[in-house]
C-alpha cells in the first residue's frame, strides 16, 4: 500500500520539524537557472496564449499553468525548451507530458467543479514523474495526492517541487493501480500513463459525482477515456480523442 507522507513545504513551522534540511525552508526559494528569469516569465506568457487560443478554456487551469515554472522541473540543458508545447525526457525513460495534454486532462478532471468548490476539492494523480503537473494541479484543486512507482521520479519530483512551497500537495511512492486509499474519496483524478484499463481501485476511490481522466490503451493504440461516477454503483464512459503516453506499469522500482 502507498505511503502518504505529510504536504511538501508544510506552510506552518511545527510541520517542518525533523525535516533533514530545516534551514532551506526558512530561506527565501531559490531563483530560476540564470539567465531564465524575465525571458522565462515571457515565454511561459507566450505558452499560456497559445494554449488558450488552441482551446483551453478553464481561467483557473491558464492562471497555475502561468504560476508554474516549468523549467525548473526539467534537466538544465533543456530548460530554453520548456515552454514548448512537446514532451521532454526525465530520465528512466519517462518524459514529462506536453503543457496542452496537462491543461487539457486538468480541464477536463475539473469541468463539474465551480470555481467555489475547487478550494474544498481533492485530486489524486497517478504518475507524477517529474512533479510539473502535479504543481499545476495543486494550483486547482484543494488538496492533491500524486504517486508514483519509480523512486528515482518520486525522490526528484520532491527536489523539483521544494522551492513552489505546495502545502496542499502530497507525494506518495507505490503502485498507482491501487490509488492512494488515505486521500480518498476524491472529486477528480488524473491518470498520466496508459494502461489496459482504468483500474478498479481509482474507480471505487472517485467521490459519487466525481470525474476521472486517462489514457487507455487498445490495440497499439490510446485514446483518453473521461468516466464520471453516476451514482455508487454507477460509471459513465466517454471516450475522447488519440493520445500517445508512457505505459502504466505494474509494481515499484
Ligand atoms: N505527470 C508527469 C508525467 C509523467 S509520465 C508530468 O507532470 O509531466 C508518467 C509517469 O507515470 C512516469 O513517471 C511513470 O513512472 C509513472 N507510472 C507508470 N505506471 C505507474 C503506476 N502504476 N503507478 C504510479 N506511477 C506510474
Amino acid at each position: 500500500m502507498a505511503s502518504l507522507p505529510p504536504a511538501l513545504s508544510g506552510g506552518k513551522p511545527a510541520q517542518r520539524s525533523g525535516s533533514p534540511t530545516p534551514a532551506r525552508a526558512a530561506s527565501a526559494p531559490p531563483l530560476p537557472p540564470s539567465g531564465l528569469g524575465l525571458a522565462s516569465d515571457r515565454a511561459r506568457a507566450n505558452m499560456v496564449d497559445g494554449l488558450s487560443r488552441t482551446g483551453v478554456r478553464d481561467p483557473q487551469v491558464l492562471d497555475a499553468l502561468m504560476q508554474v515554472p516549468r523549467h525548473q522541473f526539467v534537466e538544465p540543458a533543456l530548460a530554453s525548451r520548456a515552454y514548448e508545447d512537446v514532451a521532454l525526457p526525465i530520465g528512466h525513460g519517462q518524459t514529462i507530458s506536453k503543457p496542452s495534454t496537462v491543461a487539457r486532462m486538468i480541464e477536463l478532471a475539473a469541468a463539474h467543479l465551480p470555481r467555489a468548490r475547487r478550494p474544498a476539492a481533492r485530486a489524486l494523480e497517478v504518475g507524477t514523474g517529474c512533479g510539473y503537473q502535479a504543481a499545476v494541479m495543486a494550483r486547482v484543486f484543494g488538496q492533491v495526492v500524486s504517486i508514483e512507482r519509480v523512486r528515482g521520479l518520486h525522490e526528484q519530483a520532491r527536489a523539483n517541487l521544494r522551492s513552489l512551497r505546495l502545502s496542499n500537495l502530497r507525494l506518495a511512492f507505490g503502485d498507482g493501480h491501487q490509488g492512494v486509499a488515505q486521500g480518498a474519496p476524491y472529486d477528480a483524478i488524473v491518470v498520466a500513463a496508459a494502461g489496459d484499463a482504468v483500474p478498479e481501485p481509482l474507480l471505487e476511490q472517485m467521490r459519487v459525482g466525481a470525474r476521472l481522466v486517462a489514457p487507455v490503451a487498445s490495440g497499439g493504440r490510446q485514446a483518453l477515456h473521461l468516466v464520471e461516477r453516476v451514482s455508487a454503483g454507477e460509471w459513465q464512459l466517454t471516450v475522447l480523442d488519440a493520445v500517445r503516453f508512457v505505459p502504466l506499469r505494474t509494481g515499484t522500482t
